[in-house]
């Protein structure tokens, strides 16, 4: 956990909460009554969102000719769900694999080939797991979240792979579907929901197996 604890000046402090008020309030218009979290957590997660939509936004300053985003380190076992691997990020350190193997899902991926322990060989070039063309693709199926009575916008969303790429899963709408931050973490939680696609839907199921019902049914373009 990254523990976090200071003082701000009113005025920042003012726009803090009002940010993280909208965000609170903008979930609070269509509830999840599977939503078990705290305020407390709720805020944290909102301010997490701010910080992510921010790193996304192209009007930000670069640092050594790359925009700064969050950059993870993961062994090729780790990724494809083999056991041992490590499997971390820059600033705090060692993470479960399945946080790497759902930050992968939707990401740029660069390859690096190891001589050793500590002996970069050779560096691939970064690239799009999904191409912006194919993003515009789903986006424009899915329109948003995914799961079941969840209306989260596409900007709030990640591109998952319903078969990950790392174990041969294609990069193509038949494999994906976007899911809200939250939601992706629940299909990749270990013992969470599974996903699957059956004839184009997508079908969630609880750990126990059952289906969690649409409230409405759902709208076709
Ligand atoms: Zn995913
Ligand atoms: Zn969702």
């Amino acid at each position: 956990m990254v523990r976090i604890d200071g003082d701000l000046d009113p005025e920042t402090g003012e726009s803090l909460l009002t940010a993280l008020r909208a965000i609170v309030d903008a979930e609070s218009r269509s509830p999840d009554p599977s939503d078990r979290r705290t305020p407390a957590q709720r805020r944290a997660d909102a301010l997490g969102e701010i910080c992510r939509q921010w790193l996304d936004s192209g009007e930000r300053p670069t640092v050594g000719g790359e925009r700064p985003h969050i950059t993870a380190t993961v062994d090729v076992d780790a990724v494809r769900g083999d056991q041992g691997g490590t499997s971390e990020l820059d600033h705090v350190g060692p993470v479960d694999p399945h946080t790497t193997r759902r930050l992968a899902c939707d990401a740029s991926i660069m390859r690096v080939v190891m001589a050793g322990p500590s002996e970069p060989l050779d560096v691939g070039r970064r690239t799009p797991v999904i191409s912006p063309a194919m993003r515009r693709a789903v986006i424009v199926r899915d329109r948003h979240c995914r799961f079941p009575n969840c209306d989260r916008p596409h900007t709030w969303c990640d591109c998952h792979h319903v078969v990950h790429w790392a174990v041969g899963g294609p990069t193509a709408l038949q494999n994906l579907a976007l899911l809200g931050r939250r939601h992706h973490r629940m299909v990749h939680q270990p013992g969470g929901f599974s996903l699957e696609l059956l004839e184009g839907r997508p079908v969630f199921r609880r750990p126990d197996g059952s289906v969690p019902e649409e409230r409405a049914p759902p709208l076709h373009a």
